[in-house]
């Protein structure tokens, strides 16, 4: 299951390549570390990775659930043909809630207000809603405060009572899990605990209650509740850099183009905008048409900055100022020809890794993959499957 829309893109001059069978691995095995269902998180185009691919690999992995941010990506998994269980969090007030309530899309109030809008739309459309409570624990976010804990529950009781929805779960979301030891998981889970208890106490049942993330469901057990909602973990990026065991993940996504232009300096030639890079000594340098118009962060020229690409299975140092449309790589006297094929990251052993990238602009890979597009053109793959010749 390959497709081929690169055909209509013979001018693009990257591509980004997703491998929705590591999607599906990578599900896999955090369905099974997780041991409760699995809500895979697929908002903002699947990280980059193309949502409706990603939602389809992630349910082939065993994915119980789906969850997007907005509720226009949640009536686009709808149109893909998706129609089992999903959720969304993010609304404005002028949000249309009648086609996600129509479309059965769980949507998560924070408020008395949210609350009254959804059962406006539920009695326009002549349906039982489905609602899931977020609490505010400790992230100052979305969710509903702790003072109005009481105020909320209560009228999502009321709308239970009254058929305007069903209350399907409760949940929030942590500020650090990806730092294990910091006091505010052990707060913000305590807090959770004391809103499931008062919503008990309210009458509510939510069949769904929900915490962790990606770096929670692999580093604290006792945060795993009900369901775990993984988003970067799916894609085969650590969550917890420095702190994750190995679990085998893959990462999904690969970024290649090809030099396209290779050009000898001498010591003392100058690179890029603000001649930011002099070389000290001989060597060539190699153009890869990409730039920051298609997500390789400006960032990544910064003076001493790491970031590096793989040129013939050598990394090879990014060199003075990325520009819109190309950034320039040191090759380093070392053979080189036009067309070569550049990796700037991937899952392989020996290319750059989104985490070296974001390491190297001082970012998360969660950015990395999630900005890069632009001009490039996205092609999956699924190397599970044997290709056939023609
Ligand atoms: C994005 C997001 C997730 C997924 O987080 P990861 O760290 O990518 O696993 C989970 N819950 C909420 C509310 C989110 O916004």
């Amino acid at each position: 299951m390959s497709d081929h829309r690169a055909d209509r893109h013979e001018g693009a001059l990257a591509e980004i390549v997703v491998d929705v069978a590591a999607i599906r691995h990578n599900v896999r095995v955090l369905r099974e570390v997780a041991g409760v269902p699995l809500i895979a998180v697929v908002k903002a185009d699947g990280y980059g990775h193309g949502m409706v691919e990603a939602a389809r690999a992630a349910r082939e992995g065993g994915a119980e659930w789906l969850a997007v941010a907005t509720v226009d990506e949640a009536v686009q998994l709808r149109a893909s043909g998706y129609a089992g269980p999903l959720l969304c969090w993010l609304m404005l007030p002028e949000t249309d809630l009648e086609r996600p309530v129509a479309e059965g899309v769980d949507l998560t109030a924070y408020s008395v207000a949210e609350l009254d809008a959804i059962a406006e739309a539920a009695r326009a459309v002549g349906l039982r809603a489905r609602v899931q409570v977020k609490v505010d624990t400790g992230l100052s976010r979305g969710g509903a405060s702790r003072a109005d804990w009481a105020a909320v529950f209560a009228r999502a009781h009321d709308g239970e009572r009254d058929g305007s929805w069903k209350v399907t779960g409760l949940w929030s979301h942590l500020a650090c899990s990806d730092e294990p030891d910091h006091p505010a998981n052990d707060r913000q889970e305590q807090a959770f605990r004391a809103a499931l208890a008062l919503a008990e106490d309210s009458g509510l049942r939510p069949d769904l209650v929900h915490l962790a993330n990606s770096a929670a469901t692999i580093l604290r057990p006792s945060a795993r509740f009900g369901a775990v909602r993984c988003g970067i973990a799916t894609y085969g990026l650590d969550p917890a850099p420095g702190h994750t065991p190995d679990l085998g993940l893959r990462p999904a996504m690969t970024v290649r183009s090809r030099l396209a232009v290779v050009k000898h300096l001498v010591a003392g030639d100058a690179v890029s905008y603000g001649q930011r890079w002099v070389a000290d000594r001989p060597t060539t340098i190699g153009l890869v048409p990409m730039g920051y118009g298609d997500g390789i962060p400006r960032h990544a020229s910064h003076p001493g900055g790491s970031a590096e690409v793989a040129v013939g299975g050598k990394r090879r140092p990014i060199r003075g100022t990325v520009c819109m449309d190309q950034v320039m790589v040191d090759l380093g006297g070392d053979p080189a020809q036009v067309g070569d094929e550049v990796v700037l990251l991937g899952g392989a052993d020996d290319v750059p890794t989104a985490q070296d990238w974001a390491e190297a602009c001082g970012t998360i890979s969660y950015e990395i993959v999630t900005r890069m597009g632009g001009r490039t053109v996205r092609r999956h793959v699924d190397t599970d499957v044997v290709e056939e010749g023609p």
